[in-house]
């Protein structure tokens, strides 16, 4: 099994000093309007390091009347795309996005007595709501493209995470973002969450989270104001590895698949399938890698696997492990915690799972891999389908032939091919099925933020006048 590194090496990252706790709402770090804080806890060790400003209903109100000031009489939406992009310039060394040049509507090509174009305008207010997982990266991968089309946000980052989504306001602030533009407000989800869902003045609702909740947020548009709503959602992925695949290669991108970020990754390769050929000499590389995965601190560079995000997450995932033992499954290697203080899991890896098994249905969302074995690659392609969930997937072989049918036969939002978690900014990204809809990533998510309006005219002579 991986070891617990020690947490004493001179070679250990410096863990950043907390300087933001509040809420930010136009240009401004604010307590909340009740007053109340909750924890943020270190998952290392279960420790408290801060306490955070608790957002609710009347912060809501706050940050969308500072958004909607900011999109109704501010500069930003009238800025023209490249204005906007010289100061999201300035905030490049976070955000790494392009100059907003990409911003502009048609002419449209009409009878014989009308001219006409369209305009490609922001959607207005938006309410981003964020999970734990990427903190960082689901900020921005949000906010940016926001930015860019001319809208102004509220963001609420996830109970868990509420501290990285602070900094990054300060910057906007420092980088010249007018007041208003961007608000955070931590908070939980039943209450501030909630209230972005169901608010009158949001104009478009931009969900991370699971499908659950996402269920939840879209009703709370739906009876509302009839926001606009995208939805990136849980996934349950299928990694199909076929039987002309390198095995040492095919088990270093398995175990990847599942093990990175502790398998607290939407599009982790929960569901690995191989061909039959290669099934037995893979499950012993499989098993010989997994043993020396290092799990430990992840302020230590040489650790692979860190601890699950909190408590909760790390019951859950042992009781699905469990489950998976009960089921008949065959548990391969793993299926603890390491036993050191914090939220640690061993890799784990269960073998002889069925597609009916629960550890093969539902979205663990933590470091456990059930492994199956296909003999033909119409049986790979039902298998894969096989699930309410459709965010990716990932084959390995040489066959050009099997790769192209294969990824357009699985309905998922991206397919990996010899690799995985290939992710680029200019790639669009998100879910088929009950894993959601709308892009983030790409010039899908510029437009995610975006609305068309058509402007049209007689060409001379008015009959209308
Ligand atoms: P979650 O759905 O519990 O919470 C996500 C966010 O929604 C949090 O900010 C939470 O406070 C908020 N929320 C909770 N209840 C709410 C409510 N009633 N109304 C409004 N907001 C509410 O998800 P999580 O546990 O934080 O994250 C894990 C889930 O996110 C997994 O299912 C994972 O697959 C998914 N995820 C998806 C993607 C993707 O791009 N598809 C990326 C990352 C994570």
């Amino acid at each position: 099994m991986g070891s617990q590194s020690n947490g004493n090496s001179n070679s250990f990252i410096k863990m950043p000093a907390i300087k933001f706790t509040k809420l930010f709402i136009n240009g401004e770090f604010v307590d909340s309007f009740s007053g109340k804080t909750f924890e943020t806890v270190d998952p290392r060790s279960g420790e408290v390091i801060a306490r955070v400003a608790e957002g609710d209903k009347e912060d809501v109100d706050l940050a969308v009347k500072a958004a909607r000031h900011a999109f109704d009489n501010g500069p930003w939406p009238r800025l023209s795309g490249f204005a906007r992009g010289r100061i999201m310039m300035k905030y490049a060394d976070l955000i790494e996005e392009r100059a907003a040049d990409k911003i502009h509507g048609q002419v449209l090509k009409m009878s014989s007595e009308l001219q006409g174009y369209t305009l490609q305008e922001p959607v207005g207010v938006v309410g981003h709501i964020i999970p734990w997982n990427f903190p960082s990266t689901l900020f921005f991968a949000k906010v940016a493209p926001a930015l860019a089309a001319g809208c102004t946000m509220v963001v609420k980052p996830a109970e868990q995470t509420p501290l990285s989504a602070l900094y990054y306001a300060y910057l906007a602030k420092q980088a010249g973002i007018p007041d208003g533009v961007i608000n955070v407000i931590n908070g939980y989800g039943p209450t501030a969450g909630a209230a972005i869902s169901s608010h009158m003045d949001i104009d478009k609702v931009s969900f991370t989270g699971s499908t659950e909740v996402g269920r939840k947020v879209m009703q709370a548009a739906a009876t509302s104001n009839l926001k606009h709503v995208s939805l990136e959602l849980g996934g349950k992925s299928p990694l199909l590895i076929f039987d002309d695949a390198d095995v040492d290669t095919a088990a270093d991108l398995a175990l990847l698949g599942i093990l990175f970020n502790k398998g607290e990754i939407c599009v982790a390769s929960s569901r690995v399938y191989v061909q039959e050929g290669i099934y037995d000499e893979f499950v012993k590389k499989l098993a010989e890698k997994a043993k020396q995965w290092v799990v430990g601190d992840p302020f230590d560079p040489n650790t692979r696997q860190g601890p699950q995000v909190d408590k909760q997450q790390f019951d859950k995932i042992l009781s699905y492990i469990e489950h998976g033992k009960r089921e008949g499954a065959t548990l391969l290697i793993g299926g603890k915690p390491t036993g050191e203080k914090g939220y640690y899991i061993q890799p784990t890896i269960f073998t002889d799972v069925k597609e009916d098994m629960l550890i093969a249905k539902d979205e663990i969302f933590g470091p456990v891999m059930s492994l199956m074995k296909f003999k033909t690659m119409d049986e790979a392609i039902k298998s894969a389908n096989n699930t309410r969930y459709g965010l990716a997937a990932g084959i390995i072989t040489k066959n050009l032939d099997v790769a192209n049918t294969v990824s357009r036969s699985i309905r998922a939002g991206i397919i990996w091919i010899n690799c995985y978690f290939a992710f680029d900014n200019d790639c669009p990204y998100g879910g088929y099925k009950m894993s959601g809809f709308g892009k983030d990533l790409g010039l899908d998510a510029l437009h995610k933020y975006l609305q068309v309006k058509s402007v049209v005219t007689p060409i001379c002579n008015s009959p209308w006048l």
